[in-house]
């Protein structure tokens, strides 16, 4: 049985990713994120990043975009195929599923945004990437209004948090 990689299916797994895209060496993301070094060695060493976040991390290389707003993007790429997935599928369970990922995309943009207030930078809510991602996902809920609502309050609430 092939071992399991506790990266893949680690919570902050895109912003691992896009660590050990940035070159932030093995040892420090370990520490950051509380894993083992090695798990996140064989995770880029054995090929489970996307191609889409590698292609991704080298449009930024050029453009040379702000780290964050890179890592927005990301999150805006998978957020849109997870829902995009959910919509087609009409299983409830891949429905539900999809919310729960959101959800956890959702609190990853709460995390980066924290990031930034520590720097003394911008409030990321106020952003044109994060709000055009925002009206993206509210709009691709409306299906799902329970969910819309939940993650519209949530929203709300984070923005008010880093005001
Ligand atoms: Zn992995």
């Amino acid at each position: 049985m092939a071992r399991k990689c506790s990266i893949c299916t680690h919570k902050q797994r895109i912003a691992i990713e896009a660590d050990i895209l940035d070159n932030v060496p093995y040892r420090d993301i370990a520490t950051r994120y509380n894993v083992g070094r090695m798990p996140v060695q064989r995770h880029k060493q054995n090929g489970h990043i996307e191609d889409s976040l590698i292609k991704a991390h080298g449009i930024r290389k050029i453009v040379n975009a702000d780290d964050l707003l890179v890592k927005i993007l990301y999150l805006q790429e998978e957020t849109l195929m997870v829902l995009s997935e959910a919509k087609d599928d009409k299983n409830q369970n891949t429905v539900l599923s999809a919310i729960g990922k959101a959800g956890q995309l959702i609190e990853l943009q709460a995390r980066l945004a924290g990031q930034l207030q520590e720097k003394q930078v911008i409030n990321i809510y106020m952003q044109p990437a994060f709000i055009k991602m925002q009206n993206i996902i509210l709009s691709e809920l409306d299906q799902f209004p329970e969910a819309k609502y939940r993650i519209a309050e949530r929203l709300t609430k984070e923005a008010e948090n880093v005001r």
